[in-house]
This record gives C-alpha cells, structure tokens and sequence, in this order.
C-alpha cells in the first residue's frame, strides 16, 4: 500500500501544483494519531511542534486532502466541520453522545449493501455514505438520572 505522501505527492503532481514542505508536514501531523479534528485543534498541535503555519494555508491544504480522498469532513453538528484521515483506516460509522460529546466509531456491515442498492436503485456513483447516530453515553444517562 502507498503511503499517505506518497498519493499526495502524485495527485500533486497530477494537477501541475507546487510541492510544499508545509503541506505535507500539515499531512503528517493529521495521520500521526486518528483522531477526529478541527482546524483550530490541528493549528494549535502544529503550532506546539514549531511549525510556521497559517489557518488559511491550513484550510487549502485540508481541500487538497479532501479532494485526494484521504481524508472526510464529519459533521458533528457543532457548527464548524471536523475531519478524520480515512485513507488505510477502514469505513465506519460514529455514536456521538449528545451531553458529553464523546465519539465512538464502529463498523457496519450493512452499508456497503445499502451503497450498492442506492447506487442501483438512482444510478449514482456513491462518493461518501456516512452514519451518525445521536444518543446518550451509559455514563451521561447515570447523571441524568441523578438529578
Ligand atoms: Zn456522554
Ligand atoms: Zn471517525
């Protein structure tokens, strides 16, 4: 399997674009952990490494990854978008809790079906299914009843 830079460093290539230092340290510091982030979260643990970078050469260089496909915007309806890498991580699905916010992923064997029958059924070619489930964790839900 290539690696993250190595996809990067061709679609670079590909689309005639000047190859960065930045970006590709940008690249690294978002498939060092998997973790879901933000701009400001990715700014702030960049900035900590000493990196001399902007939120708006930040923000350019997430559109590149996106359009690579190596990473996805996640709504967490929060009002501003998060992101994940999911390039060489498998597709799956988030449980967010509504109280604390906390984010568990799990695996769905069922979507790749229901990708391919929406992809029948209306003739679409699928670029992204996602699955977001909306509740209250077991620790959230002893609070509540507390009170
Ligand atoms: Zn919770
Ligand atoms: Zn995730």
């Amino acid at each position: 399997m290539k690696s993250e830079l190595e996809i990067f460093r061709e679609y670079i290539r590909q689309r005639g674009l000047r190859r960065t230092p930045e970006r590709e340290e940008i690249l690294q510091q978002i498939f060092e952990t998997h973790e879901h982030f933000d701009v400001d979260g990715l700014y702030l643990r960049l900035k900590q490494k000493g990196a001399k970078v902007s939120k708006a050469s930040i923000y350019r260089a997430l559109r590149l990854f996106l359009d690579c496909g190596l990473i996805r915007e996640v709504d967490f309806s929060d009002g501003h978008w998060h992101y994940e890498y999911i390039y060489g991580h498998g597709p799956h699905c988030h449980l967010r809790c509504l109280s604390c916010g906390q984010i568990v992923e799990f695996e769905e064997p069922g979507l790749p079906l229901l990708q391919e029958r929406l992809a029948r059924q209306y003739g679409y070619r699928i670029a992204d299914l996602q699955l977001e489930v909306k509740g209250y964790c077991s620790p959230c839900q002893a609070e509540q009843q507390d009170d």
